[in-house]
């Protein structure tokens, strides 16, 4: 389906570029380079990375949905064998209920060690994502992790004793040798001011399924983190089919605020693209401090 689409804007871009005059043919060069990044960068959307993991070639004819008969509660029978781990024990996102959080003062701290990174933004129908330049890495629990994306959802995917945040961002990291993956989340709380860091990008946010927004102009992910990285760490999936089981989690405590507008802005975009919490099972929620 991406790649269809992707293929269609091309061969468009191509027909507008034959009936535009000589002097256009520079843009559709241009376009052409584009979509070369743009598919690169769609690479490192979840189901990819997950689909990467098992060896599996991503299949384009399935399609999920937030609601409907492609929702969530479906998400496991869409695509035949393939997306099956959506009904498995270990799956994301969940409700943290801090009351049960095992304490664990040997977990270590995140280390980062991200650079700037130039702007792709990818509307890929089900979210807005960011591809990081490479280069950018964390060290989660002595283990470092390449961060290759971040994206978001609104609300947010985890809730804290059942609290849903307005927005969540994921920052989606993975190791090089392994394939296992490691997602950083932070939530977004509605405040007074704008978040700076949005403000960077929050004119250009591509609208539609299929559209991406490229620049060279840097910023630095760390921008949007809080302050006090301290965490939740739990053992989950990805929160999109495949809903693959391979994500070590790291729910930042603390949020990061954003203003109601910009808030807005990014619901109107993505609509309501959070996954319902699944149980927890038998697994255990830890964290360093109280
Ligand atoms: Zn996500």
């Amino acid at each position: 389906m991406k790649t269809q689409i992707f293929k269609g804007l091309f061969i468009s871009a191509l027909i507008l570029g034959l009936v535009s005059c000589e002097n256009e043919k520079m843009d559709v060069k241009e376009q052409e380079i584009n979509l070369e990044m743009t598919q690169e960068m769609t690479n490192n959307g979840e189901t990819d990375l997950g689909n990467a993991f098992y060896g599996k070639s991503s299949k384009s004819d399935c399609h999920f949905e937030y609601e409907g008969t492609s929702g969530p509660e479906f998400w496991a029978d869409l695509c035949g064998e393939e997306w099956k781990d959506c009904a498995g024990n270990s799956q994301s996102p969940i409700d943290i209920q801090t009351g049960r959080v095992q304490k664990d003062g040997d977990i270590n701290n995140i280390n980062t060690n991200y650079t700037n990174t130039t702007i792709k933004i990818l509307n890929n129908g089900h979210t807005l994502q960011f591809d990081y330049t490479p280069g950018s890495y964390a060290n989660l629990n002595n283990i470092d992790y390449d961060l290759l994306q971040f994206h978001f959802h609104t609300g947010s995917e985890h809730t804290i004793n059942g609290y849903r945040y307005p927005m969540e961002v994921h920052l989606v990291h993975k190791n090089r040798k392994t394939g296992l993956l490691a997602v950083v989340g932070v939530f977004f709380k509605e405040g007074r001011k704008d978040n700076r860091f949005l403000n960077q990008f929050i004119n250009e946010l591509p609208e539609h399924k299929g559209q991406y927004y490229i620049s060279n102009k840097e910023y630095h992910i760390k921008d949007v983190l809080p302050e006090e990285m301290d965490f939740y760490t739990y053992s989950g999936s990805l929160t999109t089919p495949g809903c693959s089981e391979i994500v070590t989690w790291y729910v930042v405590k603390q949020p990061v605020y954003a203003s109601a507008a910009q808030l807005e802005r990014f619901k109107k975009i993505m609509h309501e693209n959070f996954r319902p919490t699944q149980k927890l099972n038998d697994r255990v929620v830890r964290s360093k401090n109280d």
